[in-house]
């Protein structure tokens, strides 16, 4: 979607004329239970012709199929015969069982709680987004990072709540 009516909030290369009132009408189209229910929220900025041009650097696309290549099989392993292959299908319970944090990775997540205002269904998207960032990092245990990139996936509760309201 577009992050308002007009299309060019937050875009650094011209200017958004929408009203806040129009911003707050477009972005209420998709309710609150709807966006919880989306795993990942993220914000891409439009693509400017020199970047498409110049030199790629980052990590190629076998590259990083070989990394989610793995972090299947890390979760295939990891559940095993119980009916689960993916982070994503973790339920409730399983989620308490397979998305454990450490002190300082749960002071993070309850301060992103306090700060944005998320629901509970937020909170388990978030753990089960931190246990995949953690399979692709190749890391057992969910990580202070792992937490803050799957924070990071929940721009638009980021924008409600410090914009809206
Ligand atoms: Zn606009």
């Amino acid at each position: 979607m577009n992050p308002c009516k007009c299309g060019y909030l937050g875009d650094t290369s011209r200017e958004c004329t929408c009203t806040p009132a129009q911003v707050s009408w477009y972005r209420g189209k998709i309710s609150g239970p709807l966006l919880d229910r989306i795993d990942i929220h993220i914000e891409v900025a439009a693509v400017k012709y020199s970047d498409l041009d110049s030199a790629h650097t980052g990590e190629t696309s076998a590259q990083i199929k070989a990394r989610v290549n793995n972090a299947r099989m890390i979760q295939l392993k990891r559940y095993g015969q119980q009916g689960i292959y993916s982070n994503s299908q973790l339920y409730a319970s399983k989620i308490r069982e397979y998305c454990v944090l450490g002190l300082e990775e749960k002071e993070l997540l309850k301060a992103a709680f306090e700060n944005l205002g998320l629901s509970a269904r937020a909170h388990d998207r978030i753990l089960k987004v931190a246990r995949t960032v953690a399979d692709l990092d190749g890391s057992d245990k969910i990580g202070v990072k792992h937490i803050a990139e799957a924070i990071q996936y929940r721009s638009l509760d980021r924008r409600y709540s410090q914009e809206l309201f």
